[in-house]
């Protein structure tokens, strides 16, 4: 059966295509501190750890007179931290300033800690120019499960996905696709009967 996917996504769509990521920031700079931070860790610890670290740091300009050893003891129970302190870190005395913050896939890309999945996010949230699709471990499980794309990497996940899609829906298909990864598309038990998107289902209908 040929797949019409733009269509087939609009349930979807409707249910999570504008819904803020559950990172709890209140500006960009929140924003890009956070999304380096819940790498590896889950959303909800760094919304707890998030809120001692901007107490001490509102700011980047405030963030780039930090020391690292202070950063470290701030994120300390965050995973990775050692690494993720040095971004932040390195990151703060680049940027400098909340003004100066990128809004381009190329210069985001640039700061240490962020990658493509980083900037994607970064740019969504921002409602920038969407110049990819966010795919995350929820993405990258749902996406196949579907049937729109194939494979295990990211990057290949990804650009079949761009393909797929135009560019106009690409900040919403991919958050879209986690957030139905995070409460329907589970790893183990996904609760297809409750699943907008299980009539074009190649894991429900196989
Ligand atoms: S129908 Fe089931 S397997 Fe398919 S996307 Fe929905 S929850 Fe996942």
């Amino acid at each position: 059966m040929e797949k019409h996917w733009v269509e087939s996504i609009a349930p979807l769509i409707r249910q999570y295509g504008k819904r803020k990521h559950p990172l709890d920031y209140a500006n960009r700079y929140q924003l890009v501190v956070m999304v380096i931070l819940s790498a590896q860790d889950s959303d909800k610890h760094i919304n707890e750890v998030a809120k001692d670290f901007f107490k001490s740091y509102p700011t980047m300009a405030d963030l780039a007179k930090a020391s690292l050893e202070d950063i470290q003891r701030l994120i300390g129970s965050v995973r990775n931290f050692g690494n993720k302190s040095n971004w932040l870190y390195k990151l703060a005395g680049t940027v400098g300033d909340d003004s100066k913050i990128p809004t381009t896939m190329a210069e985001l890309t640039k700061l240490p800690g962020i990658g493509r999945k980083s900037a994607n996010v970064i740019i969504r949230e921002s409602g920038d120019v969407a110049e990819g699709i966010i795919v995350d471990l929820h993405v990258l499980r749902v996406a196949p499960r579907l049937g729109v794309a194939a494979g295990t990497k990211p990057e290949k996940v990804e650009k079949q996905l761009m393909e797929v899609f135009p560019a106009s829906m690409w900040n919403e298909v991919g958050m879209s696709l986690s957030f139905l990864g995070r409460e329907t598309c589970r790893p183990t038990n996904p609760k297809c009967p409750n699943c907008v998107m299980k009539t074009v289902c190649d894991y429900y209908n196989s």
